[in-house]
């Protein structure tokens, strides 16, 4: 693993030397900055490397892919390109300034220096850039004081409107302040607060907040900020009706869902199913305790979304068995399968896994012995 992880350090160093190489020996004025500046102050590793040019910034990903030669994609309507290689990402995105017509709603964009490209981010940390230009190699532009912030482990906006311009701020900030075990600065929370008072988090579009619970999910300290969502009352959860969060992310993260309000979020047929089935997770683990009999842990769990029965097992240990036990059942082979039913004459609709269910529960409490049994029942049921 050690070795893995080496060699995978050893890798980004080297393409981070010919990233640096092009853009010293080119004419591009260029700055490393964002996460990869911050990062690296802190002592920690980075994943992608960003790399903002004062000028054509997918022009200068062309050029410098025909050094690293990797996978380019470019991004014409934002200006910039993407480059994969060895596994990592280097992001080249020209300097803008962005304007905001609307709170809340994506800005619009203009080419810029780096300064101004600075003035646009969310947090003084990540406002940090290092040229890697011929001219002035290793300048590093710091005009929010981040590196002082990164020392005293803060996590500051850079304007008084910054939450109101963009509400997904305040998730940012949060998953920060968590990753990093950083504290929110004092103005910075105080703005924010506001912010969610005013209702902004609501102006989001739901996909957009969607995203950024995946990001916060993605991280180790997930837990951290779903409570601080709760404690800022970003969410109207009390943090009590947090208290059964699975010890998973991704469990978690369908968890969380389940205590927002219906419909508020775009998520699939199928995600949809798993979020109200774990908005029923108190019930089910209450009448799980009480099943003793196989089939009645096979009529109650069968219906339910896999996931759910995966964070029982998280949430309440002493379930464990029983979970075991279903999923012993579910391996069994049915007397009875959908073919049997159109063989039988059953219209094939939703009524289909009801009758399944109920045929297979027989089997499981051996009312029915053997095939030719189970399909004597199936007929009767027909007649009926
Ligand atoms: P990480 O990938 O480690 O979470 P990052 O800093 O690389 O951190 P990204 O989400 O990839 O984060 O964003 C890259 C940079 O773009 C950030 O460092 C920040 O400066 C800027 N940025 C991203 N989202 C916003 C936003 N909503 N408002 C302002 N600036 C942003």
């Amino acid at each position: 693993m050690e070795r893995l992880r080496s060699s995978a350090k050893k890798k980004k160093k080297s393409v981070l030397r010919k990233v640096i190489d092009f853009f010293v020996k080119s004419e591009y004025h260029a700055y490393l900055v964002g996460g990869y500046v911050r990062d690296s102050t802190l002592g920690r590793e980075s994943i992608d490397i960003d790399v903002v040019v004062e000028g054509d910034a997918i022009a200068a990903a062309r050029k410098l892919n025909e050094k690293i030669k990797g996978k380019i994609v470019a991004y014409a309507e934002f200006g910039t390109a993407s480059i994969s290689v060895d596994n990592l990402r280097v992001d080249l995105a020209s300097a803008r300034t962005e304007k905001y017509k609307s709170p809340a709603h994506l800005p619009h964009v203009f080419p810029s220096t780096i300064v101004e490209d600075l003035n646009r981010r969310d947090f003084t940390i990540n406002a940090i850039a290092m040229s890697i230009s011929r001219e002035n190699f290793g300048e590093i532009f710091d005009p929010f004081e981040g590196l002082a912030d990164i020392k005293r482990k803060l996590i500051r906006i850079l304007h008084r409107n910054s939450f109101i311009d963009d509400p997904t701020r305040i998730f940012r900030a949060l998953r920060y302040k968590n990753r990093f075990g950083f504290k929110l600065e004092e103005d910075t929370e105080r703005l924010m607060r506001e912010a969610v008072k005013e209702g902004m988090v609501k102006r989001l579009s739901g996909q957009r907040i969607l995203n950024e619970l995946n990001l916060i999910f993605a991280e180790d300290s997930y837990g951290e900020t779903v409570n601080d969502l709760s404690y800022y009352g970003i969410f109207a959860i009390k943090r009590n009706e947090l208290r059964l969060m699975p010890t998973s992310n991704s469990h978690a993260f369908y968890y969380l869902l389940s205590k927002l309000p219906r419909n508020s979020l775009p998520l699939s047929k199928k995600e949809k199913e798993i979020v109200d089935d774990f908005r029923n997770i108190d019930e089910m683990m209450v009448k799980l305790n009480k099943a003793t009999k196989k089939s009645m842990l096979y009529t109650l769990l069968s219906p339910v979304a896999e996931e759910v029965t995966e964070a029982i097992t998280l949430i309440k240990p002493e379930l464990q068995e029983k979970i075991k036990t279903f999923n012993a059942l579910k391996r069994i082979n049915p007397f009875i399968t959908g073919k049997d039913l159109r063989k039988y004459g059953f219209k094939p609709d939703k009524q289909y896994a009801k009758i399944l269910r109920k045929i297979f529960v027989l089997q499981i409490d051996k009312k029915l012995a053997s095939r030719r049994e189970a399909i004597e029942h199936l007929k009767t049921l027909r007649k009926k």
